[in-house]
């Protein structure tokens, strides 16, 4: 039997569509259960500021459908610091909150385990990112909110790419991991893409360039990740654009377009089964630990093993995009 009474939700990080999904799992999940839930606002800054209120079943009315975080997220400096984590501690014993549920991506979870050692407090991650770089689980909720924006954002900048025959560099978000980038190329039929975990062989895009793109295309697309070692889509557009004066070259950064919008029907899913999960994991006595999606089933990954590892891009889907661009 759980001695749990209490538990506290907060959103850290990059906001990412679901998350609101995510927050009303995890309210109704703990109601379910007879737990109180506390909502913390802009992440771990608001444990410090003390800026945390009940909440009830109506709190979390009417918002599966919307993006953002109904309860805000914040990249806080002070909680890197033993006295933040001090103030933070002190607020929620004050509260009588015993546990926590953090919704972010790996710097979320890096703050969690160390609060967690540090204070003796179980806290179970769940993986809210549009970067969908957690390892411990096949999808993050908000990727595939994000990879379907880009994917009708590129659509669309490919009406008028064909139109005047113009070659286009689309940066797409991802500092470290090129999983958004790769989907959504492959979605949108890409020529290329270059993502950050594999090194830009510029002669094979220059190869491309000279003849794919001459002798066959009305348009191309390729897609940039912004972490690729080689700068980013005005860099590579700069180079290419020198080397080949014959290109109408374009570069488009899609930005913050992609953490925006309504959550698709997957992500919401994937929101509902994590935060019911996640109070269970804290009612079975799982501590320091994100739950995640694997072969559609709900895992669980200690904060030590889904920081320490990265996941690996699909190797398999690589190599489609230079099947297919041919
Ligand atoms: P995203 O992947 O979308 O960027 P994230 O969770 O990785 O999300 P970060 O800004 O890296 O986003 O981390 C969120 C917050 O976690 C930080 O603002 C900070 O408060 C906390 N955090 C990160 N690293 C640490 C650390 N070493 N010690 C304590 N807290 C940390």
């Amino acid at each position: 039997m759980s001695t749990l009474k209490s538990v506290g939700l907060l959103t850290s990080g990059g906001d990412a569509p679901g998350m609101n999904a995510a927050i009303r799992a995890v309210v109704r999940g703990c109601i379910y259960h007879n737990l109180r839930i506390f909502g913390i606002r802009r992440g771990y800054q608001g444990m410090i500021d003390d800026d945390i209120e009940e909440m009830q079943s109506n709190s979390v009315s009417n918002i599966i459908q919307t993006g953002g975080t109904i309860l805000k997220s914040a990249r806080s400096m002070e909680f890197k610091t033993a006295e933040g984590r001090k103030k933070a501690f002190e607020n929620l014993r004050k509260r009588g909150i015993d546990a926590l549920v953090v919704i972010g991506g790996d710097g979320t979870f890096t703050g969690a385990r160390i609060f967690g050692e540090e204070y003796d407090m179980p806290i179970v991650g769940i993986p809210g990112t549009i970067d969908n770089d957690l390892y411990g689980t096949d999808y993050t909720i908000g990727y595939d909110t994000a990879l379907n924006t880009v994917v009708e954002a590129v659509d669309k900048i490919r009406d008028t790419a064909t139109a005047h025959s113009r070659l286009f560099f689309i940066e797409v978000m991802g500092r470290d991991a090129g999983f958004l980038a790769l989907r959504s190329g492959i979605a949108s039929g890409a020529e290329a893409i270059l993502v950050p975990e594999v090194k830009t062989d510029y002669t094979q895009l220059n190869h491309f360039l000279e003849n794919g793109f001459k002798k066959s295309k009305t348009s191309s697309i390729v897609l940039v990740a912004e972490g690729d070692e080689i700068g980013g889509a005005i860099k590579i557009a700069e180079k290419v654009g020198k080397a080949h004066p014959e290109y109408d070259v374009r570069v488009t950064i899609l930005g913050h377009i992609q953490r925006g919008g309504s959550p698709s029907a997957f992500d919401r899913v994937s929101a509902s089964r994590l935060g019911v999960s996640a109070v269970e994991a804290l009612l079975a006595g799982k501590r320091s630990i994100m739950v995640g999606l694997s072969n559609k089933e709900v895992i669980h990954t200690p904060f030590s093993q889904a920081l320490k590892n990265k996941k690996a891009l699909n190797p398999q889907l690589l190599e489609l995009t230079n099947i297919l661009s041919i």
